[in-house]
C-alpha cells in the first residue's frame, strides 16, 4: 500500500534551516508534500523554494515582499500576507508537520500555533523555549503536540536517550565549538566586524545564530532550551567545548556510562531525523571518516571568555522574567551590532546591564511574556542608543 505523504508547513523556509529542510525534503519526494512555505522579506529566494516544493500556499510576513510576489508564484500557488496567516498556516488541519524555523522571539506565535493544533512540530527556533519554555512545553503536553528538537545538540540528546529511564540522567553535555573567536585573546575582541563574527569555523548559519555563536550566547539559549525541552533542572545542564563539532551532545547516566551522538556538522542530519517518524531518512550528508578526523579535543568554558555562560547560570537559577529579558536583550544588542551600531564585547555587556534592571519573578501568561520582552528590548535599545 502507498504511504500517505507527511505534509509540511515550513515557517522561516527562506532562511538556513529552511534551505537545510528543503533540501531533505526534496531527496524523498515519495514522503513529503508542502502545504506552506512562510518566509519574511526575500521573495527572491521564496520565488525559488515555491517552484522547487510547488506549496499550497505562499505567506509572507512583510508587505513589500507580498508586492513582490504578486503574480509570479507558480499557477495555482496563493499568496497571503502577515504574521496572522503564518499563524494559521502553523495550525491548518491538513498539516502533519510544522518546521518551526523563523528566528527570535518573532517565531514564537506561529510555534505555539502549531502546538496548539496538536502538530508534530520540529524546533530550530529556540528563542520560543527561551522565552515561552513553561507555558510552549505545558500547551505541547495538553494538545497532544510531539516537539521534536532540531537543533543538533537537542537532537543528539533526544536520540541518546531514547529508551532511557528519565530519573537516571545524572547529566546532559552540549557541545560547543567555540565559534570563530575561541583561542583569540580577548583584548583583540574590541574591534571585530560582523562578517568576522558570522564566519563561523564549522557550521554555515543565519547571521543572528553565527553572532549567537562567537559570543556564546547560543550555547547560553541552548541550556534553556534543554531545560524544557528535556525537564531537566539547570543544575544537571551542562556545556563543554569541542573545537571539531563532531560530538554533538552527550547524557551521563547514574551508571557512569555516557551516550554520545556523533554526525557530521551539518544540519540536515538533525532536520531528518526531525522528519522521520519510523525508519531514518538519507540525509545527504557526508559519512563521518574518524580516522580521518583523528583527533576529537574537549576543554571546559572559559567563562571569562565567554561571559554570555557565566551569565546563564544566574538565569538559570532565577525566574522566567531574566531568560525572556535576556533573550530580548541579545536580540537588539546582537542586531545593533550587525548593523555596526555596537561593539562586539558590548553585546554581552548589554545583556548584562539590562539583566541587572529587570524584574526576577515567574511568568504564566503570554501577555506577560511580550510585556518583560518589550521592557528588555526597550532598555537595551536605551541604553546603545547612549
Ligand atoms: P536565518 O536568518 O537564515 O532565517 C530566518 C528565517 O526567519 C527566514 O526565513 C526569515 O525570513 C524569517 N524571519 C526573520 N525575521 C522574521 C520576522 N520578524 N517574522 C517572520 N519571519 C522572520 O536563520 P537560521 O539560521 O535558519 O535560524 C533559524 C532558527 O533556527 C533560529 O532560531 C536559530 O537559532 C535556529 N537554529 C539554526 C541553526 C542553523 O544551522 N542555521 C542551527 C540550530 C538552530
Ligand atoms: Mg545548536
Amino acid at each position: 500500500m502507498k504511504q500517505k505523504k507527511m505534509k509540511l508547513t515550513i515557517l522561516g523556509a527562506t532562511g538556513s534551516i529552511g534551505a537545510s529542510t528543503a533540501d531533505v525534503m526534496l531527496r524523498h519526494p515519495d514522503k513529503f508534500e508542502t502545504y506552506a512555505l512562510v518566509g519574511h522579506r526575500n521573495s527572491q529566494r521564496m520565488l525559488e523554494l515555491a517552484e522547487q516544493l510547488k506549496p499550497e500556499i505562499v505567506v509572507m510576513t512583510d508587505g513589500d515582499a507580498i508586492a513582490e510576489l504578486q503574480g509570479k508564484l507558480p499557477q495555482g500557488v496563493l499568496l497571503h500576507e502577515g504574521m496572522d496567516a503564518a499563524v494559521a498556516a502553523a495550525s491548518e488541519a491538513s498539516v502533519d508537520m510544522v518546521m518551526a524555523a523563523m528566528v527570535g522571539s518573532a517565531g514564537l506565535p506561529a510555534a505555539l500555533a502549531a502546538v496548539h493544533a496538536g502538530k508534530r512540530v520540529g524546533l530550530a527556533n529556540k528563542e520560543c523555549l527561551v522565552t515561552a519554555g513553561r507555558i510552549f512545553m505545558q500547551a505541547a503536553k495538553d494538545c497532544g503536540a510531539d516537539v521534536v528538537p532540531v537543533d543538533s545538540e537537542h537532537a543528539a540528546v533526544h536520540q541518546a536517550l531514547l529508551g532511557h529511564d528519565h530519573g537516571s540522567i545524572r547529566r546532559i553535555i552540549l557541545t560547543a565549538s567555540g565559534g570563530p573567536f575561541r583561542d583569540r585573546d580577548p583584548a583583540s575582541l574590541v574591534n571585530v566586524t560582523p562578517e568576522e563574527a558570522i564566519a563561523h569555523p564549522n557550521w554555515s548559519m543565519g547571521a543572528k545564530i553565527s553572532v549567537d555563536s562567537a559570543t556564546m550566547m547560543n550555547k547560553a539559549l541552548e541550556l534553556i532550551e534543554a531545560r524544557w525541552l528535556f525537564d531537566m533542572p539547570a543544575d544537571k545542564l551542562s556545556a563543554i567545548i569541542h573545537p571539531q563539532s563532531i560530538v554533538h551532545a552527550m547524557v551521563e547516566y547514574r551508571d557512569g556510562s555516557v551516550l554520545a551522538q556523533l554526525a557530521e556538522p551539518d544540519m540536515r542530519s538533525p532536520i531528518a531525523y526531525a522528519l522521520q517518524t519510523g525508519e531514518r531518512l538519507e540525509a545527504g550528508i557526508p559519512w563521518l571518516d574518524l580516522a580521518k578526523t583523528g583527533r576529537l579535543d574537549f576543554q571546559a568554558v572559559d567563562t571569562e571568555r565567554f561571559p554570555a555562560m557565566r551569565l546563564v547560570q544566574t538565569v538559570m537559577q532565577g525566574n522566567d522574567t531574566l531568560a525572556i529579558s535576556m533573550n530580548a536583550a541579545n536580540e537588539v544588542a546582537n542586531q545593533a551590532f550587525r548593523d555596526r551600531k555596537l561593539g562586539f564585547m558590548d553585546i554581552v555587556r548589554t545583556v548584562e546591564a539590562v539583566l541587572a534592571k529587570v524584574e526576577n519573578i515567574p511568568v504564566d501568561s503570554l501577555d506577560d511574556v511580550w510585556s518583560h520582552d518589550r521592557e528588555a528590548r526597550r532598555l537595551a535599545q536605551e541604553m546603545i542608543v547612549l
